[in-house]
């Protein structure tokens, strides 16, 4: 990076009316306790795991260091360099002053949302670590407790048989790779992950090319393109239903007509959920397909903060949100959505794409809350996934609570060196 951004002029300083820094609030460490600590540093390593992890490290004066993770994006890092200054002398007790304090100073780089938020996210969840560690307790207690031991993960699924040759592809009518084929090869996959693996919940990909796609920038879809989609979840959802849980993703593909004769067609099946079979942008759309189709209906990675999940839930455009929880806001932010969302008595199905520290982190939060459904896994491709931390985390598709201070997981040093991305510089020492 090599840009010292406390040389720079901060572009918010003249409209620091709305202040929240510690000097500003008046707020003090003098309070006896565990209060009196300071944080002296805040460092990143990016590393090239199954997404580009951003690491974060939160150094303080009591010896302690938290450890937290962003969701993958390009700048993150160069995002958490330039909020440095303002957590820097702060005290790493009060997480939801200074997340507030970091969305006041970086609301001219857009804090509502994007790799601002995520960056945001990433300290807040070191935070998390850090605090837990000098108040002596699990992360989940700072967010009132427990109402589980474990939480369920579900494992996120490809069909390695085929599927990488059919995506991609725009030949119409071809004849190879019929959603029969699609389905036979994710059902074999659905049966190796629950029998070899031990999961007893999955999601599979669901907007696989059919290779008849006449133009893919309307998003609609022909009804020989969904019967293509039935056979898929047909053959999964038969191969495995009395044993698993069977979600299936559509990644924003299709219009909201489309989205709607998809999930009506779907509803003789056994699906978990449909994720996202429309655009993000307008919850409106959502909402309608929602009240019109018994499938249930599940959105929430591409949408920011609880400011950006409100209308998904308070108008109920959602059977299940799916907050991506170091991306969204961090982990308290995770909880104030899944509250509101009990409010309506809506589950929660937390999105990750993590390093084992913020799947960890993201169990945390669904321990702490009535309506989680489960946490999702999306590296079971890459097989040191487990390595980057000393503990174990995912063991028969279940997270144990750690009830060690904090997070309760240790990086192992040697796996991030081994790993980080090219250039980067490893974690000063604790
Ligand atoms: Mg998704």
């Amino acid at each position: 990076m090599g840009i010292d951004y406390s040389t720079l002029r901060d572009p918010n300083s003249e409209y620091t009316m709305r202040d929240l820094s510690a000097d500003a609030m008046g707020v003090t460490g003098d309070r006896g306790g565990g209060r009196d600590v300071e944080i002296t540093d805040v460092q990143t390593v990016m590393v090239d795991g199954n997404f580009p992890w951003t690491l974060v490290r939160i150094y303080s004066d009591a010896g302690v260091v938290g450890t937290g993770e962003a969701y993958w994006g390009a700048g993150v890092p160069e995002l958490i360099e330039r909020m440095k200054p303002f957590v820097v002398g702060e005290n790493p007790l009060d997480i939801d002053r200074l997340y507030q304090h970091l969305i006041q100073k970086m609301s001219g780089e857009g804090s509502i949302g994007g790799a601002t938020v995520t960056a945001i996210s990433g300290i807040e969840v070191a935070l998390h670590d850090l605090a837990g560690k000098v108040l002596d307790v699990p992360a989940y207690q700072l967010l009132g407790g427990k109402y589980r031991d474990s939480v369920r993960v579900y494992c996120d699924c490809h069909a390695s048989e085929g599927e990488d040759e059919e995506r991609g592809t725009t030949e119409p009518d071809n004849g190879e790779r019929t959603g029969r084929q699609v389905g036979a090869a994710s059902a074999k996959e659905a049966e190796r992950v629950v029998e070899e693996l031990g999961y007893d919940a999955l999601k599979f990909d669901l907007d696989i090319p059919s290779g008849k796609e006449r133009d893919r920038a309307n998003r609609h879809l022909r009804n020989v393109e969904i019967d293509h989609k039935i056979e898929i979840v047909e053959a999964v959802t038969e191969a495995v239903s009395d044993r698993a849980e069977v979600a299936f993703d559509c990644h924003w593909s299709f219009s909201g007509g489309s989205a709607r004769r998809l999930a009506t067609a779907l509803e003789p099946y056994d699906v978990w959920w449909l994720e996202d079979p429309v655009p993000p942008e307008n919850h409106n759309v959502q909402r309608e397909i929602t009240r019109e189709t018994s499938t249930p209906i599940a959105a929430g990675e591409n949408v920011y903060r609880k400011h950006g999940h409100r209308t998904l839930i308070e108008e109920q455009s959602v059977d299940i949100v799916a907050p991506d929880m170091p991306k969204v806001g961090g982990m308290r932010e995770t909880k104030k959505i899944a509250d509101l969302a009990d409010v309506y008595y809506m589950p929660v199905a937390l999105h990750n794409v993590s390093s084992p520290v913020a799947t960890v982190a993201a169990a945390h939060v669904a321990t702490a809350v009535p309506n989680s459904l489960a946490v999702e896994f999306h590296a079971y491709e890459l097989e040191w996934w487990s390595d980057l931390v000393e503990e174990s985390v995912i063991e028969d598709g279940r997270i144990e609570i750690p009830e060690k201070p904090g997070l309760g997981v240790t990086l192992d040093l040697d796996t991030v060196e081994k790993h980080m991305v090219e250039g980067e510089t490893l974690f000063d020492p604790e």
